[in-house]
């Protein structure tokens, strides 16, 4: 299955199968969103929230140094 140059083998596994042998995606993960360069609104959403996390945790720590906690 991983030898892309046996396109034949793969042919006839998707006539019998109806099956595409792609690389397995783990859908609503950055990994999908930046590796797999997916973009289903899930792996979207994974990268919106991924974003969002990013912005707050600089937020926070931008804010504890100005108090001095850190
Ligand atoms: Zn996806």
């Amino acid at each position: 299955m991983k030898n892309k140059n046996d396109q034949q083998t793969v042919d006839w596994c998707e006539d019998l199968f109806g099956l595409t042998y792609k690389q397995e995606i783990k859908h609503g993960t950055v990994t999908a969103y930046k590796k797999h360069k997916c973009r289903c609104e899930f792996c979207i959403k994974a990268k919106e929230l991924s974003d969002q996390r990013a912005e707050l945790r600089k937020v926070i720590k931008a804010q504890a140094q100005q108090v001095g906690v850190v």
